[in-house]
């Protein structure tokens, strides 16, 4: 316990990845807590992510240049990114703000607040594994980007160059490399690069739900109730209200994923949030198995070797909160993964789709906001469960008015979109 000077009664309203380590960060520091979500934890987008806590990571999604490849990628059936139509119109505003981040000035802005982030990912994560007595649900490894093409190798060099900017360990591999590597994987594969900074979780699903259980042990509360907004005093909110009732607090942190954006509004703030939905396909009994995580660039989803199977995870449907998934999305990842590892066997597979809650420049919001005791959590698009425990790290110093050692501007709720 780091026991801050005045303890308070802090109201966390979202119970996935960010939700569980931000409560159990504030409650290290002697802070009464009370998680509220309408599930039990874990159940939204933190449920079926691709369990990468990717510490190396410092690339934004709107890349420059990103507008011309869009088009094409729309046109391949098989490709990695989709749009149900019908949500375009809504769309169309996150869209532009999403072009205009893909700058290069911006993008090397947004580069660099990810990086300071990426590089404090797994030490906060172990900091609470530790201390819940889950540290063999890591596994630091690394992981490896591979190329089937010397032409989509090419076109990975941009995002290569960003990352050498920040400093981030690679290692450049070629054809027999990869086949020593990783003996599984198709023949065909000429590059690859190995980022031994990333790490994983052996089951992300597992970990929020063994995490929440850790909290509820050290005196956390969780309530099983929707939010429906706030009471407010002079000063703030002075209560949650739920769909059961309402309940008092001295501060309240929004950790509701892609479903913060409405509830940002009523504490007096605009956000463009939307949701860049992803799927995944679960095998439990594969036959063939990577030893670390894989991201196959051509096709832009990764393969994840877990406790309980093989995961494809990855592609970008661009469709909002309502529409109903569309699971030859996840069809699709099967069917490229069949040719990325031969002999992998299918029986028993399931498909999930989840929300990434993602803002156009991809910098998750760790803020607080007008209202002294408000406090914003959420927007962390493709790297939410990476950024989960450095996220909590980081609120309980805000709620505390601790210095972080971070300069936490870029990641402001009240930024320039
Ligand atoms: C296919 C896919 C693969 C991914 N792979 C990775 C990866 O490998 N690594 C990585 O870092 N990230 C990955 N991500 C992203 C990551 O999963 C998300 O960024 C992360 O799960 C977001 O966590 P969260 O806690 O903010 O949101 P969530 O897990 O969605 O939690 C939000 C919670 O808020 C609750 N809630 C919302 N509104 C209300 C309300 N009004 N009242 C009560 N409760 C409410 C919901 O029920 C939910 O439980 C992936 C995502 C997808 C879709």
């Amino acid at each position: 316990m780091n026991g801050i000077a005045k303890p308070r009664h802090v109201g966390v309203i979202g119970a996935g990845i960010v939700g569980i380590c931000t409560a159990l960060y504030l409650q290290r520091d002697g802070h009464r807590v009370t998680v509220i979500d309408r599930g039990p934890p874990g159940e939204g987008t933190s449920k079926g992510n691709a369990a990468i806590i990717a510490g190396a990571s410092c690339e934004p999604v709107a890349m420059p240049g990103i507008l011309w490849r869009v088009p094409g990628m729309l046109l391949d059936p098989l490709g990695p990114l989709a749009i149900r139509w019908s949500y375009l119109p809504k769309l169309a505003p996150w869209l532009l703000k999403f072009v205009a981040a893909s700058a290069p000035a911006r993008v090397e802005n947004a580069s660099v607040a990810l990086w300071a982030l990426s590089q404090q990912s797994v030490p906060a994560f172990k900091t609470l594994m530790r201390e819940a007595g889950l540290l063999d649900m890591l596994r630091e490894e690394g992981w490896l980007s591979i190329y089937r093409s010397d032409k989509s190798f090419a076109s990975a060099q941009h995002e290569l160059e960003l990352s050498r900017r920040r400093g981030v360990k690679m290692e450049i591999l070629g054809q027999h490399e990869l086949r020593q590597m990783e003996p599984t994987l198709a023949p065909d594969f000429k590059h690859g690069v190995l980022y031994p900074e990333h790490a994983q979780t052996v089951n992300n699903f597992r970990l929020v739900q063994e995490l929440a259980q850790h909290f509820v042990r050290n005196g956390g509360r969780i309530l099983q109730e929707e939010v429906r907004g706030f009471e407010m005093g002079p000063q703030g909110p002075t209560h949650i209200a739920t769909a059961a009732g309402k309940h008092a607090i001295d501060a309240v942190v929004l950790a509701a994923g892609a479903w913060s954006k409405r509830l940002t509004q009523m504490l007096g703030h605009r956000v463009p949030l939307d949701t860049e939905r992803g799927y995944h396909v679960m095998l439990p009994n594969p036959a063939v198995t990577p030893r670390r995580p894989i991201h196959i660039a051509d096709y832009g989803f990764v393969a994840t070797p877990l406790e309980h199977g093989l995961r494809f995870a990855g592609t970008v449907e661009l469709g909002g909160l309502d529409l109903p998934p569309n699971y030859d999305r996840a069809r699709v990842l099967l069917e490229r993964g069949r040719t990325v590892f031969p002999g992998l066997q299918e029986q028993g597979k399931t498909e999930w789709m989840g929300f990434r809650p993602s803002v156009p420049d991809s910098v998750p919001v760790i803020s607080g906001g007008d209202h002294a005791n408000c406090f914003f959590a959420y927007g962390h698009g493709h790297l939410g469960l990476t950024y989960g425990a450095i996220t909590g790290r980081l609120i309980a110093d805000l709620v505390a008015g601790r210095a972080s050692g971070l300069d936490m501007t870029p990641y402001r709720v009240d930024r320039r979109w």
